[in-house]
């Protein structure tokens, strides 16, 4: 097939793996960012299997998780300390926990050693069907791919006509690293429940830990940025010693989800958040935006004919990221509107719900989905 050439709107965690499983097919490949520089913020980011074996087709597994935590359990605790979840990892079904910017800063340099163009301080205004992306500065960039990965609130997307609802969730999340001491849990993810709040602790890498303070958006105190750490504490009085280690930074989020009416218009297609941003219960958003965007490679390597490549890429899989969007939605009503009175009923519930086979299968399968371009 003769050589190819890809502009993406987007230079995230979507656009970069994106440009490196197509520049690895022999594409060339061009990414426009509209920051003026390429950086992560503070915070931590878990890799399941179908992330880590995605990774590892990309190149970049090592380099992404080499200070990275490896984690034998998860578990969800209700208030009183009684375990809600109890989810084990092993060889096969793999946790791997790296600070963001270690990867990023990965796919970067992957991406840039494979001769991707990396154009900062590049805006994308639109993309259309035939294969064209305009910029800000007016330009019109001819490909025979264009790919809008330009996040949640994408641009691209909408001016392709392709967003079908774009959901502002009710619960939110202020993450942050924090120093790691000794005695601190270092291959075990707590999640612990208190009403509609939740902290999450996660071991990051030798030094640091990484914590997520997850509440409801009406909860102001909750979602108070630096964090409350008083009004934290009166949720969550054992935690002290982690939340005291709070520093004043921390980003918050509020969770949104959307929903594409398709995934591509002619030649123009969307991936990772722009496609199917979705509240981040499951941990699987990069996840899956990472196999997705092998994948489209690999099904673009079996026909020249880019639009049938597209259609056949969303029908193949769309069906386990629509999935994962309805379980990871589900987990989020179930822990931010459960109402406060009736919360030692919902450990009684999730305590017997998730030790059903089918419950954990569904919670679970993409986790242990093989991606397509995997080996
Ligand atoms: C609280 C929270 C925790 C999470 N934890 C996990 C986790 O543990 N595991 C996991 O798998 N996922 C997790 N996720 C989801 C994951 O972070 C996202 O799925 C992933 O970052 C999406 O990457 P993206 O590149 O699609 O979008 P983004 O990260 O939003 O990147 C979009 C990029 O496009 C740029 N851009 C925007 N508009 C334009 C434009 N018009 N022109 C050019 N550039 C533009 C932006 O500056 C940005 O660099 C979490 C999400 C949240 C909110």
């Amino acid at each position: 097939m003769p050589s190819r050439h890809a502009e993406i709107a987007g230079a995230g965690l979507g656009g970069l793996a994106v440009s490196i499983s197509l520049a690895q097919r022999g594409w060339s490949v061009r990414v426009h960012e509209r920051s003026d520089t390429l950086r992560m913020f503070g915070a931590g980011i878990w890799l399941w299997e179908n992330g880590l074996r995605s990774l590892n087709a990309l190149g970049v597994e090592s380099e992404a998780t080499k200070r990275a935590c490896r984690i034998d359990t998860l578990v969800a605790r209700d208030q009183r300390g009684n375990a809600l979840m109890h989810r084990e990892f092993g060889d096969k079904d793999r946790m791997v926990l790296p600070p963001r910017a270690d990867l990023y800063d990965a796919l970067i340099a992957r991406a840039q050693e494979l001769g991707v163009e990396i154009r900062t301080s590049s805006t994308a205004v639109a993309a259309r069907a035939v294969g064209e992306l305009e910029l800000e500065d007016g330009k019109v960039l001819n490909a025979d791919l264009v790919v809008a990965a330009d996040g949640v609130f994408s641009r691209v997307r909408e001016s392709l006509l392709l967003t079908k609802r774009v959901d502002y969730l009710e619960e939110g999340y202020t993450r942050l690293l924090i120093p790691r001491i000794e005695g601190d849990p270092a291959s075990e993810i707590t999640e612990y429940w208190s009403g509609s709040r939740r902290l999450l602790y996660d071991p990051c890498t030798e030094d640091m830990n990484y914590v997520c303070f997850c509440c409801n958006v009406d909860d102001v105190a909750g979602r108070a940025v630096p964090v409350d750490k008083g009004s934290w504490l009166k949720s969550f009085p054992d935690l002290g010693g982690i939340i005291e280690r709070v520093g004043d930074d921390g980003r918050w989020d509020r969770a949104i989800r959307v929903t594409c009416r398709h995934w591509s218009r002619g030649r123009a297609v969307v991936v990772g958040d722009a496609a199917h941003g979705q509240p981040p219960n499951l941990g699987q958003g990069a996840n899956l935006t990472f196999q997705n965007a092998l994948s489209l490679a690999d099904y673009l390597d079996r026909t020249s004919d880019v639009e049938s490549a597209l259609t056949m890429w969303e029908k193949g899989e769309r069906p386990l990221t629509d999935h994962v969007q309805r379980w990871t939605d589900l987990y989020g009503r179930v822990a931010s509107a459960w109402p406060d009175r009736f919360a030692h009923r919902r450990s009684q519930f999730l305590e017997r719900a998730t030790k059903v086979p089918w419950v954990d299968n569904q919670l679970n399968r993409a986790a242990r989905h093989i991606p397509v371009g995997a080996p």
